[in-house]
């Protein structure tokens, strides 16, 4: 029976894996820069080449050109096969993996979940072409500029625009040969109630995709344009989505919460896509829902276990909320967590909008863990008189009871008793009494930590394009480029097609990285946009974990201004060659024409030779 681990179980693995925190375990590294360097365990060296990113999660020595992911460190380092490493690495984390092969029910479920996302990701290109399309689509344009929504944002989060009408979506999946139970589970129309049929659910609003971790569309947002209710709506629960799971703008910012080890969480789709204008990045927005146990669990896998999650709130009363739902949520742990209210009248986006991110990042880090919120709001709330201090503490006394650790909740007792001025024990008393209330105090709390590390910009790389490890000086530098915009920029991967910009490389390896590329895309098996065991050829996947580990923040008009550059010097290499011919064939210079025709028979060939060897058996 062969063993079989579901892909979704892969990633999830991937996901909670530290590439550092695992090679530490036996190469020491330091940190560089945005990367960390080591001495290579694969070849004997005196000056680190060993490179690990732990923002990418991948490895790259420059020396010997050993690289990839953390599997295949583990392949390569201890000898696994690929099931050993991801059951190393599951074990590792806690996670379980069914020992068995799939049933043929939990084949189904994946199947059906590919299924969903495929017709999501179809819905979504819909609603981003609605809105580019004139009519309703420009007042819809128009509302996003009034909010200060670039296009470059629009463009990269996908931002659409769901026509008026009652079957517009509908009828355009129909005419895709969708059939509309398939419709109806992703959520996207409506059972009519009184007559047979469907409608759509989305109509007239402006459409946020919310993509998973892996930027695939789960679900979606859609806000109207005037005010009318309701004012959001999301996608219901369906096989593939769910609000306490998701979070919009997890997929954009995951790796700057990774290198920033922190993670704002606001609650609105303008919020989000302000606060990532401006440069914050390691942000993220609940749907609708306050943060879940779950949604904790996910952002602590990224952000590692000592990181910080600061809750962004437009109001008091959201805040003290919010405070007292984290105690109860930030669990088993010392998690980081604070508050953060703006002042009164200003939401994040208005707030940046007005103030700017340098003057967000100063708010924040003024803002408190959320025991020291509660408190500081109850006294602003009660006051100070003898009345106002006893209501302070009933009000406070089961907040600090749920505090499971004994030395956090003595601390946060003292603070209180010195704030209001009344005698610790007394404090002490009243929380006891609420403690024997609770049964299992097994609870949790927002401590108060050290001042806050809100951006470690550190740019460094260890190497540039043409790192010295024999063998990856593949192709030209632009081919090399277009490879590493393909790994890092998926986006641009339609135009790349569009422009067929794969059919001019020279570099036959190269050429067939970007085909694979191309292709695993299509077919959605590459998850993540980074390098993830995208080629089963181990020269390729050194390749390509070459090309990826440098820091690369492409844009699209990177992306066009790379291919234009591309496409202009092979034009004009194609130019110089035929020139040449052509001027020894006029200067009847003999033996530079047969050099020259035999150089261009010679390419020929060795093209032949690739595809022949590409198409026998070798599967990319
Ligand atoms: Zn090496």
């Amino acid at each position: 029976m062969a063993f079989f681990i579901p892909e979704e179980k892969i990633t999830e693995i991937k996901n909670a894996a530290d590439i550092v925190d695992i090679i530490s375990g036996s190469v020491l590294l330091k940190k560089s820069g945005r990367n960390h360097l080591g001495l290579c365990p694969f070849h004997a060296e005196k000056t680190p080449s060993f490179t690990v990113s732990y923002e990418k999660q991948i490895f790259y020595c420059f020396g010997c050109g050993a690289g990839g992911n953390i599997f295949a460190f583990l392949m390569k380092k201890e000898g696994m096969t690929f099931p050993e490493a991801v059951k190393h690495i599951a074990g590792k984390y806690g996670i379980d993996i069914p020992a068995e092969s799939m049933t043929p029910e939990q084949k189904k479920r994946i199947s059906e979940k590919d299924s969903l996302l495929s017709v999501n990701k179809q819905a979504m290109d819909f609603f981003c072409k609605s809105l580019f399309e004139g009519g309703s689509g420009k007042r819809a344009l128009d509302y996003l500029n009034k909010r200060e929504i670039s296009e470059k944002t629009i463009r990269n989060y996908h931002i659409g625009y769901a026509p008026a009408g009652w079957n517009t979506l509908y009828n355009y999946l129909i005419k895709k040969k969708i059939l509309p139970g398939r419709i109806e589970k992703a959520g996207l129309i409506v059972q009519r109630s009184n007559s047979p049929g469907f409608y759509d659910r989305f109509r007239d609003r402006i459409i946020f995709p919310i993509f998973d971790q892996n930027s695939q569309v789960i679900g979606f947002g859609g806000r109207v344009m005037d005010d009318s209710l309701p004012k959001y709506l999301n996608s219901p629960e369906t096989a593939v989505f769910s609000k306490s799971r998701s979070l919009y703008g997890l997929n954009a910012a995951k790796s700057e919460c990774r290198v920033t080890e922190t993670v704002y969480i606001v609650e609105g789709y303008f919020d989000l896509l302000s606060l990532h204008q401006h440069g914050m990045r390691n942000s993220v927005a609940t749907l609708g829902t306050a943060i879940t146990p779950e949604h904790v669990q996910m952002l602590r896998g990224i952000i590692g276990k000592d990181g910080k999650f600061i809750l962004v709130y437009d109001s008091d009363d959201a805040g003290i909320k919010a405070a007292y739902r984290s105690i109860e949520v930030f669990d088993r742990g010392y998690a980081d967590a604070r508050i953060l209210v703006l002042p009164s009248g200003y939401d994040p986006d208005s707030y940046l909008v007005k103030f700017g991110a340098e003057s967000f990042r100063k708010a924040v880090s003024g803002s408190l863990g959320a025991v020291s919120f509660l408190i500081n709001s109850a006294i602003k709330k009660h006051g100070l008189s003898v009345e106002g201090k006893i209501r302070v503490i009933s009000e406070l006394k089961t907040a600090l009871a749920s505090i499971a650790d004994g030395v956090a909740r003595s601390l946060y007792i003292r603070e209180l008793a010195e704030k209001i001025d009344i005698d610790e024990s007394a404090i002490h008393e009243r929380v006891k009494d609420a403690q024997t209330g609770r049964k299992n105090g097994k609870t949790l709390y927002g401590s108060n930590g050290d001042g806050i590390k809100a951006d470690s910009g550190a740019e460094g790389s260890a190497a540039g394009w043409n790192g010295s490890a024999s063998g990856m000086r593949k192709g030209s530098r632009l081919e090399r480029q277009i490879i590493a915009m393909m790994l890092q920029f998926p986006e641009i991967l339609p135009e790349i097609q569009k422009r067929n910009v794969m059919n001019n490389f020279t570099d036959e390896i190269l050429k067939s990285m970007g085909k694979a590329i191309m292709e695993k895309r299509c077919s959605r098996e590459i998850k993540a946009p980074g390098v993830m065991q995208v080629f089963d050829d181990d020269e390729k996947n050194r390749i390509a974990a070459f090309l990826a580990i440098n820091q690369e923040a492409w844009t699209r008009e990177d992306c066009i201004r790379l291919m234009t550059q591309f496409e202009y010097s092979r034009k004009r290499h194609k130019d110089t060659s035929t020139k040449k011919i052509k001027a020894a064939e006029e200067t009847k210079n003999e033996k530079l024409l047969f050099e020259l025709l035999r150089e261009k028979q010679i390419q020929a060939q060795k093209k032949r030779k690739y595809n022949l060897k590409a198409s026998g058996g070798e599967t990319l």
